[in-house]
């Protein structure tokens, strides 16, 4: 644990990232609320007025990259980065925290649809005052969502949990990682992104803080069941190995079974009670073949992982800043 007070001579420098995904229509309504969030901050004297607010543009196809870049020529308050292209919310809130860890003390990740609380933020920095590296925004109220998405996100997290991926129950990607926990997890490279599993396994000191999550503001989810299930299987087989284990026992117990079979029929063949058992052989075959190749597909979606680690490709690719966000000549040069 950080001894209080120990690294806190000034107030912190925080910065907002926020990832931004075909966005024109929600970022004009919610730009505002960060920004008086932040203004609200600063005059409650919980944070340096050298904050920020950062949206990292993750290749969208309409004006939101405009959007920003006036936001930021109006108010350098507001600064932005844009990815070359659409490479997903995990490797937009990754880029946006890795290009700010040298420039604050702390950062906060948020959604730029106003569906998270803002005002979470107050708490989230005094716990980091009092001593936490993380702290988790969690949802204590989800009657905003439709049945269909709570239940869906209450199987996905029990999901998680049952395969191995330990992850925090209804926290999302709003969280407050101070620049020390972001250098450690500047060290994990996997390039199968799953914030929400890696970052505890960071370590440090953390706590949640709870809020109500409410509707989006404007415009629509991006994140409809077939990409929730996407996630959920990323992250199990990115953090988890169980999938594999219970591969393992699963093929043992079926071993031992056919085992016992294989006695059961020399038995039977040697007392001559032998028939014609074509309906059994041929449900037993359907059976093997059905889970071998199961067990084949689990198999290969590590191997895919590992194919797609050993490319090490690069996370995320920056195209353009908005004026304060350039790099310096070192850190450049560091790249
Ligand atoms: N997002 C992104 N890249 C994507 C999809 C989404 O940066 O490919 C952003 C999006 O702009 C939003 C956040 O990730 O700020 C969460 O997305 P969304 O609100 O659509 O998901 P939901 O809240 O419905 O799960
Ligand atoms: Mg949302």
């Amino acid at each position: 644990m950080r001894p209080k007070g120990v690294f806190l001579t000034d107030q912190p420098v925080l910065y907002m990232v926020i990832p931004c995904y075909n966005e024109e229509e929600v970022l004009p309504l919610t730009a505002p609320l960060f920004l008086q969030q932040l203004q609200h901050m600063i005059a409650e004297g919980l944070v340096s007025e050298n904050s920020r607010i950062l949206f990292v543009n993750d290749g969208s196809h309409d004006r939101t990259w405009e959007i920003i870049s006036s936001l930021s020529h109006d108010n350098p308050v507001f600064q932005g980065i844009a990815q070359s292209r659409n490479r997903g919310h995990q490797n937009a809130v990754l880029a946006g925290l890795m290009e700010v860890q040298d420039r604050c003390d702390i950062t906060i990740s948020i959604d730029c649809d106003g569906q998270d609380d803002v005002r979470a933020m107050d708490d989230m920095v005094k716990a980091y005052r009092d001593g936490c590296e993380i702290v988790y925004g969690v949802r204590d109220d989800r009657s905003s969502d439709t049945a269909f998405k709570r239940h869906t996100a209450q199987a996905f997290y029990s999901l998680m949990n049952h395969m191995g991926a330990e992850v925090i129950y209804n926290h999302a990607d709003y969280r407050l990682i101070s620049s020390r926990a972001l250098h450690a997890l500047s060290g994990f490279h996997e390039v199968n992104l799953f914030l929400r599993g890696m970052v505890p396994l960071v370590g440090f000191q953390s706590t949640s803080v709870y809020y109500a999550r409410h509707e989006r503001l404007a415009g629509k989810s991006h994140y409809p069941l077939s990409k929730m299930l996407a996630l959920a299987f990323d992250g199990i087989t990115s953090l988890s190995v169980k999938p594999i284990r219970m591969v393992t026992v699963t093929g043992l117990l079926i071993s031992l079974i056919s085992f016992i079979g294989i006695v059961w029929v020399v038995i039977t063949a040697l007392s001559g009670h032998t028939v014609a058992g074509w309906a059994s052989m041929s449900c037993i075959l359907c059976f093997l073949g059905g889970i071998q190749t199961l067990f084949l597909g689990v198999i290969g979606e590590y191997i895919g992982k590992i194919y797609l680690e050993t490319k090490a490709r690069p996370r995320y690719i920056i195209a353009e800043r908005t004026q304060g966000m350039e790099k310096n000549e070192n850190e450049a040069r560091r790249q």
